[in-house]
């Protein structure tokens, strides 16, 4: 049976990628109708009952589950900060970074405006994160920089972009898929549910190669609540080295002595900044596994 992708749901109509790259449109067979648990993203069996009409006769177990959007099967997140305009700053691209990394989450680190910035200072900012280990793209949707690059990146993912308002996460959509309006709050008058709809969601097909991108960009929520003190060290991938150097299992890289991770920022080997986000996080998720101890 072929399988496709839910690239969109429009008034109880499923859209499916097939696998030669067309869509079709599909409604599930009765059982799967009154689960109601077909979300864009997933992957389905289908059989066809007409040229690019469908039944969807099963859904494969989902990888994960973002809720906004509601997406599933994401591979990877684009991470996106501007240059300037806005600022962006360490802390808050290391908060999301530690997010998507207690997600599981791979993600992809974007510096966009790169044109309003010189060579040098674009690459100085950049550098760490490269240093550590994530992939990191200057790109700019006013001149085309890193367009090739970002499209080799999406190869074979399904990518969903995240990062404060205003940096270009629309304009990068629209770079990559030319063409493509973002609904931006828009009205979805078909289904006629007015003001209050929440904005529908897609799956964008990558216009060259194999991939998707997510329209509608997530992860506006970022409270670390979700992350244990002792799972925190393991969203910082360099801390991995240097903690099998301290002297205590369980180290929180804190207060302990003999502590690799400290041994580490001390010999410059692991960026200072980072250490003390680490440490500004880790007061974080204490005192929400003290507010949970409280109120369970
Ligand atoms: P979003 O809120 O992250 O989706 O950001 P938008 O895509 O709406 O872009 C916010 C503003 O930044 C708009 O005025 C864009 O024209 C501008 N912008 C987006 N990308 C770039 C870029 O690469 N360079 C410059 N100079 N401006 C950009
Ligand atoms: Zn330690």
């Amino acid at each position: 049976m072929p399988v496709g992708r839910i690239n969109r749901i429009v008034g109880g109509f499923y859209y499916i990628s097939t696998e030669d790259g067309r869509t079709i449109t599909a409604v599930p067979r009765g059982k799967l109708r009154r689960s109601d648990g077909i979300v864009v993203g997933d992957v389905v069996d289908y059989e066809l009952t007409a040229p690019d009409q469908g039944v969807i006769e099963g859904v494969h177990p989902r990888r994960n589950l973002l809720k906004r959007p509601v997406v599933a099967n994401i591979t990877q997140v684009a991470v996106v900060f501007a240059h300037k305009n806005p600022d962006f700053n360490y802390l808050l691209i290391d908060r999301l970074l530690v997010m998507l990394a207690a997600l599981h989450l791979p993600a992809l680190l974007l510096f966009n405006k790169t044109d309003l910035v010189d060579e040098k200072t674009a690459s100085e900012n950049a550098q760490p994160y490269r240093r550590i280990g994530y992939t990191t793209l200057c790109t700019s949707t006013k001149s085309g920089q890193g367009r090739e690059e970002l499209l080799a990146a999406l190869q074979k993912e399904t990518t969903t972009l995240a990062g404060p308002s205003g940096v270009g996460k629309s304009a990068l959509i629209n770079m990559i898929v030319p063409g493509v309006k973002q609904p931006t709050g828009a009205v979805s008058a078909k289904i006629g549910r007015g003001r209050h709809t929440t904005r529908e969601v897609r799956l964008l097909a990558l216009p060259e190669g194999e991939g998707f991108l997510v329209d509608t960009p997530g992860f506006s929520q970022l409270d670390l609540d979700f992350i244990s003190p002792a799972e925190l060290a393991g969203c910082f991938p360099e801390f991995g080295a240097a903690e099998q150097e301290c002297r205590f299992q369980g180290c929180f890289h804190d207060q302990e002595p003999d502590c690799g991770v400290k041994a580490a920022v001390a010999a410059g080997k692991i960026y200072p900044w980072r250490y003390e986000n680490y440490l500004t996080f880790l007061a974080e998720v204490r005192s929400w596994e003290e507010q949970k101890r409280q109120r369970p």
